[in-house]
């Protein structure tokens, strides 16, 4: 079977290797230069910078992708375990480092913050992995034809309620731990979901599992080596790339099914099925004739952020790691800034990675690669992202070299919501519609439409989610439904 995988971001390159695996004749188009997507780069004057993805983690999916194109991983990138995987940087001036392995932890916490609160770290990663060992093959890793479907897996509901799935992240956490370090430590993951860990099922806690239990990694020459890997890979297995060129709109039949995809340069590309990995709704407007599902028109999308890459002169401070998060001082009082009032936070918790301390190829002698992160509101909120696009860098830089990094810049780059909307990423996010449990499973916009058989979607907007270790599932639960299309057309 013929099929078009529009866009080459680890999505759609997770379905083209799915698929070329299984001996389809797949064309990836890719309107960059490059495969990637948001796991893009920038490199200049010698430093390399991510521009997307910075913490890596469960290294086994990624495996498993380069497994059903029938290649190794480790032909292709080389990862290395990131240890620290943090350092948690708090506004008391103390600071905890969150290791790899439970014993390197439990000691860790009980340097910092007590025995009684070390003694809480292992059952609290039993407790984890619990969650993920229910959670994942029963409503992660599958498709979803109906909320229905939840039905026959009642027994794995009922036991993720009762191990407190649908208390809050917070009040879950505060269970196990009563210092408020620890509380932000292992809660704050819960933004990756685009939720307050104050209104998050405590269900999202799969997240601190697999950061905090399964560990962060990073590959050598930088995250955007996961995707030339993954497009060398589904290349070696067959799959054609074409980069440079856009596609403009999909063609259904009118008798049902996929007719191929007209390209912007004037070029048809017939295809009996179509995977589409940009996002969902922009997908939608742009590419089909169909109405955008409800959820993804009219539901509410994670908060955005504020994006500065640069290449400095000079070192970080000793004590800094690979990552480091800086806690503002306030905490519920910031979540309720950024997604409620719409504005940024008052005292802003801020991630700072510098990964040239663990790989010097990011950084040539003498520099630093900096990728500084500050959460933000999404378009939807009330900040004049334009009038004030200079002031917020400025003060973010001023922060940064507060804290006691080097901000000499050589080469930089400054994204906000509005050049993440320019990306096409909808209301200006790169973390897609937020997980709030009706935005989530059976009830995301699902990753096919029956409206339009044959075109099946893949990327962070569909099931199961944002970040990459769920876009690399969404690129085989994808490749699933062509499999099935396949069957049923038969
Ligand atoms: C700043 C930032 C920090 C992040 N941090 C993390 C992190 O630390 N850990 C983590 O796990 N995740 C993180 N994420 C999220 C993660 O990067 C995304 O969830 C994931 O990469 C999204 O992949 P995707 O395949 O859904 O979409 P994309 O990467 O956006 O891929 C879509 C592709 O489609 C292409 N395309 C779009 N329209 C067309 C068209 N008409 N024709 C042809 N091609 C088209 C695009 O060019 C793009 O290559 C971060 C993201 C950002 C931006």
């Amino acid at each position: 079977m013929r099929v078009v995988v529009i866009g080459a971001g680890l999505g759609g390159l997770s379905a083209a290797c799915h698929l070329t695996g299984r001996e389809h004749d797949v064309t990836v188009v890719e309107r960059a230069p490059i495969p990637g997507g948001r796991a893009g780069v920038i490199e200049a004057a010698g430093y390399r910078m991510d521009t997307g993805p910075c913490v890596m983690t469960m290294p086994g999916l990624l495996r498993d992708v380069f497994a059903a194109a029938g290649a190794d991983m480790d032909d292709h990138v080389t990862l290395r375990p990131v240890d620290p995987m943090y350092r948690a940087v708090y506004p008391d001036g103390s600071s905890l480092r969150v290791r790899h392995g439970r014993e390197a932890m439990t000691e860790e916490i009980r340097n910092v913050c007590g025995p009684d609160e070390a003694a809480a770290f292992g059952p609290f990663c039993d407790w984890l992995a619990e969650l993920y060992r229910l959670e994942m093959p029963d409503f992660i890793d599958r498709n979803f034809d109906s909320p229905l479907d939840y039905l026959t897996r009642i027994g794995t509901l009922v036991r993720i309620v009762r191990m407190g799935g649908l208390r809050s992240v917070h009040r879950k956490v505060a269970s196990f731990f009563s210092d408020e370090r620890l509380h932000k430590l292992f809660s704050f993951q819960a933004m990756y979901a685009g939720l307050s860990p104050f209104d998050a099922l405590a269900i999202y806690c799969v997240i601190t599992y697999m950061d905090s239990v399964e560990g962060v990694y990073f590959p050598d020459g930088g995250m955007h080596r996961m995707a030339t890997g993954l497009a060398a890979a589904a290349a070696a297995a067959g799959a054609a790339f074409q980069y440079g060129t856009a596609v403009e709109r999909i063609e259904v039949s009118r008798s049902g099914g996929t007719r191929g995809v007209h390209l912007d340069d004037g070029t048809f590309i017939p295809a009996d099925a179509v995977v589409a990995n940009p996002d969902l709704p922009v997908a939608y407007r742009d590419l089909l004739d169909v109405p955008t599902p409800r959820v993804a028109a009219r539901g509410r999308y994670s908060p955005s952020c504020m994006l500065w890459l640069a290449g400095v002169r000079g070192s970080v401070p000793a004590a800094a790691t690979h990552h480091n998060i800086h806690f503002g001082s306030e905490w519920e009082g910031a979540f309720t800034d950024l997604l409620d009032r719409g504005t940024t936070m008052r005292d802003p918790s801020i991630l700072v990675t510098a990964p040239s301390v663990s790989d010097p190829t990011m950084a040539p002698a003498g520099g630093t690669s900096l990728y500084v992160l500050e959460p933000a509101p999404n378009l939807d909120g009330g900040v004049d992202w334009r009038g004030e696009r200079e002031r917020r860098r400025d003060d973010l830089v001023a922060r940064v070299g507060a804290l006691g990094y080097p901000v000499d810049v050589e080469v930089e780059h400054y994204l906000d919501p509005i050049d993440w909307a320019e990306q096409g990423m909808e209301r200006g996010t790169p973390f897609a519609l937020a997980h709030t449990f009706f935005q989530t499973g059976a009830f995301r916009a699902g990753n096919r439409d029956r409206r339009i058989p044959g075109v099946f979607f893949t990327g962070s907007s569909t099931t199961p989610g944002v970040g990459v270790p769920m876009v690399l599932i969404s690129g085989r639960l994808a490749a699933e439904r062509v499999r099935t299309w396949e069957r049923e057309r038969r």
